[in-house]
């Protein structure tokens, strides 16, 4: 019987193993594939999800550093720089099996290559079920990401297409002189480009990461707006596009039952105005830890569990939910938002000085509230202030 079985080793489930094993509870860590694993991510790593580390990067995994954004409507262009980092780009592939191996090195067990079929919760315990074998553990935590099917074990409905966006991405190589020339330390970020989100452009080491992202109930021809905006960006010739799903954040959903715990995209706990959701998967796998940590080490009741929601909620819950608000607007109305923002260029300093720095949307809305009368945008805007943010 181990105190927590971990499904997946995405940065989650690492950050989870993680944690559980400096705790020193037994822990086991199941993941489907063998690492180094690819995963379709644009790589961008934010201020707040490197502070959320125990331990610094090696440079072996770190492929840019970014103080520039582009930020593109139609033929227009506007270019915010801060003398502060604004995020780290890094190959996903490096940066998951580095998190994995900070996990395995705090003494916990990891199986690569071993895929849950399924869980099953008694009353006493939960039984994982494997292709190989069946284990036992107190508690599971689920981080298996935006695909799997396990989490229905904790929220039985369906997500339905308002509640998720897709998003396609291509790694195209080129040289990296070619590269650092086209993006000197800046993100390529083209709104408008798919119905309720964006198209990217990120210079890694020797390749781009090249997307776009829409919500699946406004995205019907994904492919077409993908090929359009490689075209339009002059890649041309094979390439290879992945398709995947990222759930939109800020929306209510249960993240834990007796004994299962969700984290991570399985739980739903991604930025949905800019997609951000590496930064989430490993605060949320952390606090899964803690929380199962607390009760098996101190021989709390099994109800507590559910103060895993609240520690959740209380440092980025509300954040979300006002990133799916501005989601709503800023995406729905990317030319208003874009003029708005050329007009006065304060407005994006202010974003990454409020927003993606100090996390705060409040302090943002109340600075444009403050400093802008303009009616149409700003009265959409004032809409977002909810209570709790
Ligand atoms: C195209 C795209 C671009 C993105 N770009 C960014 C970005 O630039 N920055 C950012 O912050 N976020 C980005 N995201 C979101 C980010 O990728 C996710 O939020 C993040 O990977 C979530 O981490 P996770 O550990 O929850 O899940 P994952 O990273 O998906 O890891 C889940 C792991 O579980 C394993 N697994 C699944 N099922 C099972 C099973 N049954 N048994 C065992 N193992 C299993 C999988 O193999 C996988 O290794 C992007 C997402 C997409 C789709």
């Amino acid at each position: 019987m181990y105190d927590l079985i971990i499904v997946g080793g995405g940065p989650s489930g690492a950050s989870a193993g993680r944690v559980a094993g400096k705790a020193g509870i037994s822990t086991l860590l199941l993941e489907k594939e063998n690492f180094p694993r690819y995963k379709p991510c644009g790589g961008a790593l934010s201020p707040y999800a490197l502070s959320s580390l125990d331990f610094e990067l090696p440079e072996s995994v770190i492929e840019r550093d970014i103080l520039k954004v582009r930020l593109h409507f139609r033929e227009r262009y506007i270019e915010r720089q801060r003398d502060y980092r604004l995020a780290l780009l890094v190959s996903r592939k490096a940066f998951d099996n580095f998190l994995l191996d900070k996990a395995r090195e705090t003494g916990i067990e990891v199986h690569c290559g071993e895929k849950v079929l399924d869980c099953k919760e008694r009353e006493e315990c939960v039984e994982v079920k494997t292709l190989q074998n069946t284990y036992l553990a107190k508690f599971v935590l689920i981080a298996e990401g935006s695909g799997g099917m396990l989490k229905y074990k904790v929220r039985p409905q369906r997500a339905r297409r308002t509640e998720y966006d897709l998003a396609l991405v291509s790694e195209i190589p080129e040289e990296d002189e070619v590269i650092r020339n086209r993006f000197p330390g800046l993100i390529d970020i083209h709104f408008g480009t798919a119905p309720g989100g964006y198209g990217w452009i990120f210079p890694h080491k020797g390749y781009y990461s090249v997307g776009i992202v829409g919500t699946a109930e406004h995205l019907k021809h994904p492919k077409k707006v993908m090929q359009d905006f490689l075209q339009a960006n002059g890649f041309s010739g094979e390439l290879h596009v992945c398709a995947h799903i990222i759930p939109l954040g800020g929306i209510k959903r249960k993240t834990v039952s007796s004994r299962i715990l969700l984290s991570g995209d399985a739980a739903g706990f991604v930025d949905a105005f800019i997609g951000e959701g590496i930064a989430y998967a490993i605060r949320s796998g952390q606090l899964a830890a803690e929380t199962v940590a607390d009760l098996v080490l101190s021989d709390r009741k099994l109800s507590d569990l559910k103060e895993y929601e609240s520690r959740c909620t209380q440092e980025f819950g509300n954040f979300l939910v006002s990133s799916l608000k501005l989601e709503k607007v800023m995406h729905r109305f990317p030319e208003i938002s874009f003029k708005l923002a050329l007009r006065r260029k304060e407005i994006l300093d202010k974003y990454l000085d409020e927003v993606v720095i100090n996390r705060s949307h409040k302090d943002y809305v109340r600075w444009l509230l403050l400093n802008f009368s303009l009616a149409e945008p700003a009265s959409k805007i004032t809409s977002m202030t909810g209570k709790n943010q």
